[in-house]
């Protein structure tokens, strides 16, 4: 079976009060996008085959800014039309040479859809044209009579909230689109009521509260409340580092951005600092963004005798751009001499600047290895450094 997403991402937003700022699926939710949020564990699922978000004429260069580079199903952006009914028609039709099994549309203002969620929407297809997201409505429901007075209230009995993912037999939800928009049918607010309207079978299957849909101020603040207030939104990633440099002549060396005074040097490029080279590898490690020589290579001449605190503080800002923090890190110096223990707190102190950490984040340890390997013959000085991040998912 061939699943399709379509992401509806076309909305202005104006009732998110963000007018004059970017509508709210391309507005930063701890540190990623709505839309990178609502993506994320579609592409994560494995039934999913390809994912196409429909966007307003507006917002190209918003979504070609939105750092979405590393899905690895999303197909290019579909422009959308006046209404949400008229972008969804228009994302079907993009599918159509492709066309998939089903298709699953999806709110891009739905940051917080799970892998769990998805996959009932899609067990639900095996047996109905069509199924939908949704939670019963636990509040009790009063309809105004007029100045916020209640005229009666409604049996909730019954009753659900329509969210999505909506998933639909392609060809069925395609042609109930086209009916729809060749009727002039007054606009429908979700995919379900025009398959409702066609005649389709649509199954309800359980949402999720959270899965709520971002429209108001209100909800940006509660959705930034929910990600900031756990390890919920947060996954930790760890990478390893491991630098050596030989000696060489010289009266000096850089060892975590502190110059210690020495009988030797380091023979290097830049300036030979293998703790902080070390660092910078594992910070790159755990984003899975390649290693210092890939970033700087020694062939290029403007890193000759470069400190090296700038391969530091590149790696720390691929971090922020990932929208991640750095949770500690912890970098260890094996050496016969010089000797660190003196110099450690100044290094500490050196490498949490770099990085803007608190120093309780930052550890520097250092050994010798009993004189024993390429260390014990003081022919060089090795240094290992881990890293830990908290990246948004
Ligand atoms: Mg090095």
């Amino acid at each position: 079976m061939t699943a399709a997403v379509l992401i509806v991402a076309a909305g202005r937003g104006a009732r998110a009060g963000r007018d004059g700022q970017a509508p709210k699926q391309f507005a930063l939710l701890a540190g990623r996008t709505v839309l990178a949020r609502a993506i994320a564990p579609f592409d994560a699922c494995p039934a999913i085959t390809s994912i196409t978000v429909v966007i307003h004429p507006d917002d190209h260069e918003l979504y070609a800014a939105s750092n979405l580079g590393h899905f690895t199903k999303l197909t290019p952006p579909v422009t959308g039309g006046a209404t949400r009914q008229d972008s969804v028609r228009l994302g079907l039709e993009a599918l159509d040479a492709a066309a998939p099994d089903v298709v699953l549309i999806h709110d891009a203002a739905r940051p917080f859809v799970t892998q769990d969620i998805i996959a009932r929407v899609l067990a639900a297809l095996a047996d109905n044209d069509g199924a939908l997201a949704a939670v019963p409505l636990a509040d009790t429901l009063k309809r105004e009579r007029d100045a916020a007075l209640v005229d009666t209230t409604i049996p909730r009995g019954g009753l659900w909230k329509a969210q999505t993912p909506q998933g639909f037999r392609f060809s069925a939800i395609q042609a109930a689109h086209q009916t729809a928009a060749n009727a002039g049918t007054p606009v429908f607010t979700d995919d379900a009521s025009i398959a409702e309207w066609a005649g389709l079978s649509v199954a309800l299957v359980h949402g999720a509260e959270r899965n709520f849909k971002l429209t108001t101020s209100e909800d940006m603040a509660m959705a930034e409340a929910l990600l900031g207030a756990g390890p919920l939104g947060w996954e930790p990633r760890t990478g390893t580092g491991f630098d050596v440099h030989a000696f060489t002549a010289g009266d000096h060396v850089w060892l975590g951005g502190i110059r210690i005074p020495h009988d030797q040097g380091l023979d290097a490029h830049s300036d030979g600092d293998a703790p902080l080279h070390a660092l910078t590898d594992a910070l790159l490690g755990a984003l899975g963004d390649g290693d210092i020589g890939q970033h700087f290579p020694p062939s290029d001449p403007a890193w000759k005798g470069a400190r090296s605190r700038i391969f530091v503080e590149d790696a720390a800002r691929r971090v922020a751009a990932r929208g991640g923090r750095i949770a500690n890190v912890d970098v260890t110096i094996l050496c016969e001499a010089p000797r660190i223990g003196p110099h450690r707190d100044a290094i500490r102190a050196e490498i949490a600047d770099m990085l803007g950490l608190d120093i309780g984040r930052v550890a520097v340890k250092a050994t010798t290895t009993e004189r024993l390997g390429f260390t014990g013959r003081k022919e060089g000085i090795a240094a290992l450094a881990t890293a830990t991040l908290l990246l948004p998912f």
